[in-house]
C-alpha cells in the first residue's frame, strides 16, 4: 500500500510549471493520477504506481510517496487526501506514565489532539463518532473514546516550546499560577520545583528553565483526567530533571500521565510504558501498542521492531566503551592557568587545565553554576577578576536560546557564514546529516523549535574558529537527530582538527559525543569550581558522585540506566567508588 503526501506549505502551484502532473507517467498515458483542483494538485494513490518521478521533479520538494510498511486498516486519522496520516493511538491509563517515542512530525501532537478531544478522528475519510467507537469497540482505547466522545475528558497540557509563553501570558509567575491551582498542590510543586522565589517575577523576564518548571507547576496542579508533558527536558539540568520525573511519577498514581521525551535515559526513568512511533516525518506514523520501557528504548536504538516485524533504522545507535586516546600523541589547543571571577552574588573559580585540538569535550554541571560564564571568558567576552587569560583563540558559539529575528532563509544564513557551502565535504557530512537539505528556501522565522536548533549548530560549525561552543544542542531535537548531531559534531572534531566543547544534560548524548569531560561543581547561584577535562571515567565519576545517581549498564544493548537510589547496585557501585561504569567495564578498560 502507497501513499503520496503534498506539503501545502510547500507547494507553490503559482511559482511552477506544474512539473509533477507533466512528467508523471501515468498522466502521460491517460490516467487521472495526479491532477489540478483549484490550482492545487492532487494525487489519487491507486492510480500512482510510485515511480517517484514527480518527487525529484517538484522543485520545491513538496511530495513525498511512500509504501507503508505492511498490510494496515484505515488510519484513525488523515488530514485530508493526500495530508499527514495517523495509524494507531496510545492509550491514557491511570496509575501510569506512559511514554511516546519517536522522531518530530510522527504524529504525536496529532494523536494527542485526538486524546484529549480537541481533534476528532476522521479515520482517514469522514467517519462520524460512531464508527469510530464501532470500530475501536471492546478495547481500552475504544472505551476511552466513547469518554471522550460523549462526556469529553479534561486534559492538562505542558506545551513543548515553552519560550513562547510570554507571548501568550504576561504579568507576574503567581498571577498565572494561582489560575491552574485546582488540586490544592501547588505550594508543595512550587516548592519542589524551587520556583518559590520567582513568583513576583514577570513572565517575560524568566529564563528557559524557569519557565519549563512554571510550565510543569502549571499543568500539573490542575485538576484534569489526562495529562500530557510534551517535552520537559529543554533547559533543566540533570538534577532538575530528575525531580520532575519524580512529581510527574506522584501525579500519575492517581492520574493518567503521559509524556513526549527524547532525553532516553530520562524517559527510561519517568516511564512505565512506551509506545514507540514510526514511519516517515511529515508523511505517516504508526503508533505501537505500548511495551514496556527498558524492551520499548532498546527496540527504538536497534531500529528494531520484532512484534510489528519492522527495521526502521540500519545500523544500531551503540554505547560504547572507547578507549581514552593516549595524551602525548595529541598537540594542546590551549593549556591555561587557574583563574577566577567573581559576580557581587557569585563567584567562578577555575583549575588550570588544558584543551586539545581535534577533541570533543563534553561539559557536565547543574544550571547556575557558572558555565557560561566559563565560556565567555574563553571567548574573551568577559575578563577574569583574577588570574591572567591569554586568550588568542577565535570562538564560534551557539547560545542555549536561539531566536530566529534575521529576516533571512535558512541557505542565505549559512552561506554569509561559510564560503564551503558549496562543497561536497560540506553538503554531505554536515548539510545532508543535519537533515537541511530540505529547509533551506525556509525563512528562519518560519522554523520550528527543532528546525531551528539544527540551523543554529550547523551555522556554528560552519564559521571559521579555533574552538566550537555549543550549549546545549539537544534541546527540541529528536533521538534520530541528537545521534545524527553527535555524529556530525565527532567528525569535524576529527577531520578539522578543531575542538569542540558542548554543554550538555543529555548523558546519552554527552556519552556518544565526548572524548573528555568537564565536570562544575558548586552551589548553584552562589559558586562553582570549574575543574581541568578530564577523561571518561573520571570525569563521570565526578559528575554522578556529586548528585549521588549511579548507573548500570542494560544486558542486551549496553545502555547506561539509572539505578534506583539505595539498590543493591546502587550501594555497590558507590562503594566501589564505580558511578557510570559498574564494576565489570571499569575492570575491562
Ligand atoms: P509531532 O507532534 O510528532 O511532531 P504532529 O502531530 O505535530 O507531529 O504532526 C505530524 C504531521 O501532521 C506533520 O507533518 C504536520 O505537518 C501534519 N499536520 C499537523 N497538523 C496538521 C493540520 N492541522 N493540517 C494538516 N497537516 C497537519
Ligand atoms: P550556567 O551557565 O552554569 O547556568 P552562569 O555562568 O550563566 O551559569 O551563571 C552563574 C551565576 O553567575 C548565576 O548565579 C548568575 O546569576 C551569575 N551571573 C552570570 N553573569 C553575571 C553578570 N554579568 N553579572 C552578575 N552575575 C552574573
Ligand atoms: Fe505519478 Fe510516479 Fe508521482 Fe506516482 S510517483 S504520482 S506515478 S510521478
Amino acid at each position: 500500500m502507497r501513499i503520496a503526501i503534498i506539503n501545502r506549505d510547500r507547494c507553490q502551484p503559482k511559482k511552477c510549471s506544474k512539473e509533477c502532473e507533466y512528467f508523471c507517467p501515468p498522466v502521460r498515458t491517460g490516467d487521472e493520477t495526479i491532477v489540478f483542483v483549484d490550482g492545487k494538485p492532487v494525487i489519487t494513490e491507486n492510480l500512482c504506481v510510485g515511480c517517484g518521478i514527480c518527487v525529484r521533479k517538484c522543485p520545491f520538494g513538496a511530495i513525498t510517496i511512500t509504501n507503508l510498511p505492511e498490510e494496515m486498516e484505515d488510519p484513525i486519522h488523515r488530514y485530508g487526501q493526500n495530508g499527514f496520516a495517523l495509524y494507531g493511538l496510545p492509550v491514557p491509563v491511570n496509575g501510569r506514565v506512559t511514554g511516546l517515542l519517536g522522531p518530530n512530525g510522527i504524529g504525536k501532537s496529532t494523536a494527542v489532539s485526538i486524546l484529549s478531544g480537541i481533534l476528532r478522528p476522521n479515520l482517514g475519510k469522514n467517519a462520524t463518532w460512531e464508527e469510530v467507537l464501532q470500530r475501536y469497540a471492546g478495547s481500552a482505547l475504544g472505551d476511552y473514546l466513547r469518554r471522550v466522545a460523549e462526556k469529553g475528558v479534561k486534559t492538562s497540557y505542558k506545551p513543548q516550546y515553552v519560550d513562547r509563553i510570554p507571548k501568550s501570558y504576561s504579568g507576574v509567575v503567581g498571577g498565572l499560577l494561582d489560575k491552574t491551582d485546582e488540586r490544592g498542590v501547588l505550594q508543595d510543586l512550587v516548592d519542589r520545583l524551587g520556583i518559590s522565589k520567582l513568583i513576583a517575577r514577570e513572565i517575560s523576564s524568566l529564563s528557559g528553565g524557569e519557565l519549563q518548571r512554571v510550565a510543569i507547576a502549571a499543568a500539573a496542579s490542575r485538576d484534569a483526567d489526562f495529562y500530557f508533558f510534551d517535552e520537559i527536558s529543554p533547559y533543566l539540568d540533570i538534577y532538575q530533571r530528575i525531580n520532575v520525573a519524580r512529581i510527574l511519577q506522584e501525579l500519575a498514581r492517581e492520574k493518567a500521565v503521559m509524556v513526549v521525551e527524547h532525553d532516553l535515559a530520562l524517559l527510561d526513568l519517568l516511564a512505565d510504558n512506551v509506545h514507540l512511533i514510526y514511519g516517515v516525518p511529515g508523511a505517516y506514523g504508526v503508533i505501537t501498542r505500548p511495551k514496556g520501557v527498558r524492551v520499548g528504548i532498546n527496540q527504538y536504538l536497534r531500529g528494531n521492531l520484532p512484534e510489528e516485524n519492522v527495521r526502521f533504522r540500519d545500523s544500531a545507535i551503540a554505547f560504547e566503551v572507547h578507549a581514552p586516546r593516549i595524551e602525548k600523541e595529541i598537540p594542546p589547543l590551549i593549556a591555561y592557568g587557574a583563574f577566577s571571577m567573581q559576580y557581587p552574588t557569585f563567584r567562578l573559580q577555575a583549575d588550570p587545565g588544558t584543551i586539545r585540538r581535534g577533541e570533543v569535550v563534553g561539559i557536565l554541571g547543574p544550571n547556575g553554576i557558572g558555565k557560561s560564564t566559563y565560556i565567555k571568558i574563553l571567548a574573551g567576552v568577559e575578563k577574569p577578576t583574577s588570574g591572567s587569560f591569554e586568550n588568542q583563540l577565535k570562538i564560534s558559539y551557539k547560545p542555549q536560546y536561539l531566536k530566529a529575528d534575521l529576516d533571512v532563509t535558512v541557505q542565505g544564513l549559512l552561506r554569509s557564514v561559510t564560503r564551503e557551502f558549496d562543497s561536497s565535504y560540506y553538503q554531505t557530512e554536515i548539510l545532508r546529516p543535519m537533515g537541511l537539505d530540505a529547509l533551506m528556501d525556509q525563512a528562519l522565522t518560519e522554523l520550528s523549535g527543532g528546525e531551528l536548533q539544527r540551523v543554529a549548530i550547523t551555522a556554528c560549525l560552519s564559521r571559521e574558529a579555533d574552538l566550537y561552543l555549543l550549549d546545549e544542542p539537544s534541546a527540541h531535537l529528536d533521538v534520530e537527530q541528537r545521534m545524527l548531531a553527535a555524529k556530525v559534531m565527532r567528525r569535524f572534531a576529527e577531520s578539522t582538527e578543531k575542538t569542540v566543547l558542548v554543554v550538555d544534560h543529555d548523558i546519552y548524548l554527552i556519552d556518544l559525543l565526548s572524548e573528555r569531560l568537564m565536570v562544575f561543581e558548586g552551589i548553584p547561584g552562589s559558586w562553582g569550581i570549574a575543574h581541568a577535562p578530564l577523561e571518561m571515567r573520571e570525569g563521570m565519576n565526578a559528575f554522578l558522585k556529586g548528585i549521588g545517581i549511579t548507573f548500570r549498564r542494560d544486558e542486551d544493548t549496553h545502555r547506561p540506566r539509572v539505578n534506583k537510589p539505595e539498590s543493591r547496585l546502587d550501594r555497590m557501585q558507590k562503594e566501589q567508588g564505580e558511578y557510570y561504569y559498574p564494576v565489570e567495564e571499569a575492570k575491562a578498560r
